[in-house]
């Protein structure tokens, strides 16, 4: 039996929940915003995430740099995929894993 109310409350919750996807798409694809030409944001902290291999390390780690020294190098696979802890992104396992499924 077709009913209308549940009907538009489907409705409704299908749009929020496409909202909702969109959104945290949105913000993963930020995430390589942080991650290239952030050596500045990379020197006003001292802890930064790979999204890459995962891993946290100091700032201090970073020795390889790209892009005219520009963007930094993850310390532990080398990859260009270093997120400063001061961009919005949290840099703990559950997020960097998130980032990782997206991007590779
Ligand atoms: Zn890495």
């Amino acid at each position: 039996m077709f009913n209308p109310k549940s009907n538009s409350l489907f409705s409704a919750l299908l749009f929020i929940y496409g909202a909702v996807v969109i959104n945290l798409e949105m913000e993963i694809k930020q995430a390589s915003k942080y991650s290239i030409y952030n050596m500045s944001e990379l020197e006003k902290t001292n802890k930064a995430g790979c999204y890459h291999c995962k891993s946290t390390f100091d700032t201090s780690e970073i020795s390889e740099t790209t892009d005219d020294g520009k963007t930094a190098m993850c310390p532990k696979c080398g990859i260009d995929s270093v997120l400063p802890d001061s961009s919005p992104f949290k840099i703990d396992k559950k997020t960097l894993t998130e980032l990782n499924n997206y991007w590779f």
